[in-house]
């Protein structure tokens, strides 16, 4: 399978290549120091506003957004590409917007609503989050129980929403609440557009995780929204949930392969200098085993992604393949790091690599858009199905 990238395709990776490897490698070392004084890892306004105005200039901005909104429409495959080469270093940076809800506003926001956050939010103007997970519901989130209940001409929230990211930085949060408890997921699960600062959504606490990221829980208190606030159809938030939540499982394995593609690089050039007992470590067959099974796999993961973009920008139905990716992509790369970082010895536990920041990321990359397992039970379901 070989991907036929367009001229001006081929150009912009080409600038994220450049832009990677010439101005996000360079900021690792302040990275990984502030991660290891137990900081977190997030640029500085100092470091990321150079950044941002650079990709600005360079036209690395808005890049799936549709062109109405002022973007670069790049489908998905050349989306998959830049994000591999972007998670290929720790320095923390994504190209505005985050892409996975834009793309839940691309497929059901008003007009009213496009031109309010999805303009902007495309524009990289605004941010945003979008708030599922609860206490008693996080691998199934069909059992979610903040409730939107009709008062008048108004929906009024109230409930529980927790491992929220980005909250504090959001201009508008998609906060997802039962409508209908009869219909739970099938027709009863509503997504709302939440402003920042309205009265009624409050963050209860920042909740350090692994890898310097920060989750917010959050109470929502008698929250009052208009229907003008309702993303989509009322009831119908579920679907539209879970095409965002396709779009960054895909993105994922990307990420997957490029933390995983920069860890064999290191160990092969490592293990090519290293002697221990008389012998190069690159001549023994334990770390050929893993330099060849990391190709390998790496590969094939590759291809898994590459697939299913292709598959995706066809309209074709991804989530089964989003599933695998998601599972495979993160198993493999914790497999490839977990031997780059033995094949460095004493070197590979410091945190004056990057092995130890992408270990992390890993580790939760492993829980967050649905658990391992969840994805493997759906797998089997669908593949049992199949052959039934
Ligand atoms: C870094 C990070 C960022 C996050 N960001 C967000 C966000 O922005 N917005 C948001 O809404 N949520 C977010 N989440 C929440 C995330 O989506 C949930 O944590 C995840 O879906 C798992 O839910 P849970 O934690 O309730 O675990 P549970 O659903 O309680 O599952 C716990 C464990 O049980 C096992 N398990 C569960 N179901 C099955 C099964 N069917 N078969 C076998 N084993 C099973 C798995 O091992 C699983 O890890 C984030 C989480 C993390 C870690």
């Amino acid at each position: 399978m070989t991907i036929e990238f367009a001229e001006d395709e081929r150009m912009v990776i080409d600038l994220v290549e450049k832009f990677v490897d010439n101005e996000l490698m360079p900021l690792e070392k302040a990275v990984m120091e502030r991660e290891a004084a137990g900081g977190a890892h997030a640029l500085t306004p100092e470091e990321e506003a150079p950044l941002l105005a650079q990709c600005k200039e360079l036209g690395l901005w808005a890049l799936d957004a549709p062109e109405e909104v002022g973007g670069a429409n790049l489908r998905t495959t050349v989306m998959l590409a830049i994000q591999e080469k972007l998670k290929s270093t720790v320095t923390p940076f994504i190209f505005p917007p985050d892409s996975p809800n834009l793309h839940m506003l691309m497929a059901v926001a008003s007009d009213e609503q496009k031109a309010k956050y999805m303009e902007p939010y495309a524009q990289g103007e605004m941010k945003s989050c979008i708030a599922i997970s609860e206490p008693g519901a996080g691998g199934d989130p069909a059992q979610m129980k903040t409730r939107a209940v009709r008062v008048g001409d108004e929906w009024v929230i109230n409930g529980r929403k927790i491992w929220v990211s980005n909250v504090p930085k959001a201009d508008f949060v998609i906060l997802m609440a039962v409508t209908d408890p009869e219909k739970g997921a099938r027709g009863g699960i509503t997504a709302f557009i939440v402003d920042k600062g309205t009265p009624g959504f409050n963050i209860e606490r920042e909740i350090p995780m692994l890898g310097g990221s920060r989750t917010y829980e959050l109470v929502i208190d008698d929250l009052r929204m208009k229907d003008s606030q309702v993303l989509g159809e009322v009831g119908q938030g579920f679907a539209p949930m879970q095409k965002r939540l396709t779009v960054r499982r895909l993105e994922m394995g990307a990420m997957c392969v490029g933390m995983a593609e920069r860890a064999l690089k290191m160990m092969c050039e490592h293990t090519q200098q290293r002697e221990t007992f008389g012998t190069k470590l690159s001549d023994r067959q334990a770390i050929q085993w893993w330099v060849a099974d990391a190709a390998t796999k790496i590969h094939a993961t590759r291809l898994m992604v590459l697939d299913a973009a292709e598959k995706q920008d066809r309209g074709e139905d991804v989530r089964t393949e989003a599933s695998m990716i998601k599972v495979f992509a993160t198993e493999m790369a914790t497999e490839v790091l977990d031997n780059a970082m033995q094949s460095f010895g004493a070197m590979g536990m410091t945190r004056e690599l990057p092995f130890a920041i992408m270990s992390q990321r890993l580790r939760l990359a492993r829980i967050y858009e649905g658990p391992t397992e969840v994805h493997r039970m759906v797998i089997a379901r669908r593949t049992l199905k199949k052959f039934a």
